[in-house]
């Protein structure tokens, strides 16, 4: 058994973009701090897990099912615009440029990772079609976004909605993420026909 320090180390040197250096500063920012500002870190980290999940239609991380988004009376239910992970639906969402429903995938297609159709929700948009005359594909402009937008753009198109994907004026390699509200509303304004 490590001790705690290294413990605490160790685990937040698991947290994505966490180096170890980073994850020994931030250790030792926690010994330094009154026990009230850790139990708010912990009950924070806690709360996350035990109050949120996936909203039942469209995966979207909600404390209410189904989600605020596909709840909503105002939103247009003709359109249904998919997203690798949940946080994409943010950066999409300030743009306001899309009042659409969503779906994420809850990943990508990754052939040398072995994440095919199965791996992520591929059938749970193949069940919502239903009414949707367009599927706007908002996958990340990387190799594994590509690949999972032609794929669904070709199981989707006989089902009969039109497909469209984002028109990224972003670099190639990109992520939603990290591409600025004004960029991501011209891609959704300017998306393109497959
Ligand atoms: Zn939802």
């Amino acid at each position: 058994m490590p001790d705690p320090l290294a413990r605490l180390v160790g685990e937040l040197a698991r947290l994505p973009s966490i180096g170890p250096k980073t994850a020994t500063r931030l250790a030792h920012h926690v010994l330094k701090v009154p026990r009230t500002e850790v139990e708010a870190l912990a009950n924070a980290l806690l709360e996350v897990k035990d109050e949120l999940f996936h909203c039942s239609a469209c995966n979207a991380i909600t404390a209410i099912d189904p989600c605020r988004i596909c709840a909503d009376p105002q939103r247009d239910r003709s359109r249904l615009c998919v997203v690798e992970e949940p946080f994409n639906i943010g950066p999409l969402e300030r743009t306001g440029e899309y009042h659409g429903l969503y779906h994420v995938l809850l990943g990508a297609l990754s052939p040398h990772r072995g994440i095919g159709p199965d791996e992520i929700d591929v059938s749970g948009l193949l069940a919502r079609l239903d009414g949707v005359e367009e599927v706007v594909l908002a996958t990340n402009p990387n190799v594994e976004g590509e690949a999972t937008a032609l794929y669904l753009a070709r199981v989707v198109k006989p089902r009969g909605p039109r497909v469209t994907r984002l028109a990224f004026g972003m670099p190639v390699g990109g992520d939603i993420e990290y591409t600025d509200e004004a960029t991501l509303g011209r891609s959704l304004a300017g998306r393109r026909e497959l």
